[in-house]
């Protein structure tokens, strides 16, 4: 597959004009043609979290490797949430959360300019009905103790100026101006093929069985390979304290909590133009208005313990107590709006804080990384270089190449730049997706870049996403995979080993 990979990418004309487009490489990337890795460092999980890690990593002098269970990176928690960059004025200000979440929305701008994902400053407000206006100014005070710029109350007057489809009940709100919306998966590929491209070396579907100290290293288990490493960085996510346990290391425990999610049409696009959360109480923020990068609003999520990680369902009674609760915010919200829904589940623990520490020697264990775990990944990575760079040499590479480009957005460019690639590639002439205006040239370019599934093509393109939710699509997505992977129909998979699309 990978002098398959190498063959495909030598082939591919160096022919558009989309600066740095036709340069990200794959050699770093496997997928299920694993081999042991013998690196000084190795994050186990492929999330936003491990991923934003191993970006850092590889700004410096030091081999890297990242491990991630399944067929491919943000399958996992990352890839079903709001997509929030929070200002941070929610959570407890004493928290470890809290100050993670402050410094990740301060780093968020230059890491989207740089890595060329989108990046939306929507900005956010806090509502308050009558008799909630103290409750307003105490988040008011914390958000200013943690110096979060820009925040004021805002009257009923800017309110029906600015957000109209707000209930006349609510009659003042917090502005946060510096909240931004993004999307959690282009992101995280972002961060692996950058991370990638400066040397890390990724290794999907490689689920860690074990992880034992030997000597100065650690030697971790994955299907057919031990992989050694002198620290290991856990970034396991809802598993996170398993893969502690398999070191023989107490830590938080992970009770997952539920989060449905409600995405709305495009039509109803603007139905706010920022982030809206009613006033959070301790055990959740509640159920938000949320626009998207790519032009929906999401509405969501509920908040529900649950005790199977995997148990990724949405309910009926979840659906209504979203809709109840966005009614009371937006009375004209209409229930046929929906045309899609999901669920994610935080690794929240009782404690409620992300503990992030070096429990044994070499072993940073990242636990309980719940919301605001999206936001605050820049800085948990920054962090967590810190903590290595208090005991072991690391110094700045010459070489690291700090810019990536993504994929072209066919559907955001006018006619002329539409022509010009056509002119230039005629894949783009092809739509493949007619819903969200996907082209030929931008599912292979997914596919070069990694996307093994016809998920991994979803969260890299966005086909499979508009309203007939892949029925014109699916099979031309699949001939692609087959013709660019060179592997037969019945190996095309949604989401990896086990959910086969057509069975034999
Ligand atoms: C409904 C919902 C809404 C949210 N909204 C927001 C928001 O708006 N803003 C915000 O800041 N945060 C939000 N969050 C929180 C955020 O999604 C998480 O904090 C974040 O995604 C956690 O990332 P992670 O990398 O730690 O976990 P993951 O993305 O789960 O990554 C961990 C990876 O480790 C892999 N792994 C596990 N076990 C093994 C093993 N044995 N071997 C190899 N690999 C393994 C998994 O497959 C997975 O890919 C939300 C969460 C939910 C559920």
């Amino acid at each position: 597959m990978l002098e398959f990979l190498n063959q495909k990418k030598r082939e591919r004309p160096d022919q558009f004009d989309t600066a740095g487009f036709g340069t990200q490489s794959v050699e770093a990337f496997t997928f299920g043609e694993n081999a042991a890795l013998n690196v000084e460092i190795l994050i186990i999980g492929g999330g936003i979290i491990g991923s934003c890690i191993a970006h850092e990593l590889c700004k410096y002098k030091v081999s890297v490797g990242l491990i991630e269970k399944e067929t491919d990176l943000c399958f996992g928690v990352s890839k079903a949430n709001s997509g929030i960059v929070h200002t941070g004025f929610q959570s407890d200000p004493g928290a470890l959360k809290t100050r993670m979440a402050v410094r990740g929305n301060e780093l968020y701008r230059e890491l989207a300019e740089a890595l060329d994902f989108p990046f939306l400053p929507v900005g956010e407000l806090v509502v308050a009905f009558p008799g909630e206006e103290s409750g307003l100014d105490i988040i008011r005070q914390t958000g200013e103790k943690l110096k979060i710029p820009g925040l004021k109350i805002v009257d009923r007057k800017w309110l029906d100026e600015n957000e109209p489809n707000l209930s006349e009940e609510i009659i003042c709100a917090l502005l946060g101006p510096t909240a931004a919306v993004i999307n959690p998966y282009e992101t995280v590929y972002a961060l692996g093929e950058t991370a990638a491209a400066n040397g890390v070396k990724i290794e999907c579907e490689a689920e860690v069985g074990s992880l034992e100290k030997k000597g100065a290293h650690w030697e971790v288990t994955t299907p057919g390979e031990v992989h050694r490493a002198g620290y290991v960085i856990n970034a396991a996510g809802l598993y996170a304290d398993r893969i502690a346990a398999m070191a023989g290391v107490a830590v938080p425990r992970i009770h997952p909590w539920k989060g449905e999610e409600y995405l709305l049409d495009k039509h109803a696009h603007r139905l706010t133009g920022r982030v809206i959360f009613p006033l959070p109480r301790k055990e959740t923020k509640g159920v938000l208005v949320i626009p998207t990068v790519d032009g929906n609003t999401m509405i969501g999520p509920t908040a529900e313990e649950i005790f199977d990680p995997e148990d990724v369902s949405t309910s009926g009674r979840g659906k209504q107590a979203v809709i109840e609760s966005i009614r009371r915010l937006i009375p004209s919200f209409q229930e046929d709006m929906i045309i899609a829904s999901f669920a994610g589940l935080r690794p929240t623990t009782v404690e409620g804080d992300f503990h992030i520490r070096e429990d044994r020697q070499g072993l940073i264990n990242l636990v309980g990384i719940q919301s605001p775990g999206i936001t605050a990944a820049p800085a948990i990575a920054e962090h967590v270089v810190a903590m290595i760079r208090e005991k072991k040499d690391l110094s700045l590479k010459n070489s690291y190449a700090p810019r990536r480009t993504s994929i072209p957005r066919f559907r955001l460019l006018d006619g002329a730049q539409r022509n010009s690639l056509i002119r230039k590639n005629r894949d783009f002439g092809e739509v493949v997706c007619r819903c969200e205006m996907v082209t030929g040239a931008e599912i292979k370019d997914a596919i070069r870049r990694g996307a093994r599934t016809m998920d991994g093509v979803k969260f890299r393109t966005r086909s499979q996403m508009g309203r007939c939710h892949g029925s014109f699509c699916t099979m031309k997505i699949m001939n692609l995979l087959s013709q660019e992977l060179d592997i037969p129909y019945e190996q095309i998979t949604k989401r990896g080993k086990g959910s086969e699309l057509i069975k034999v």
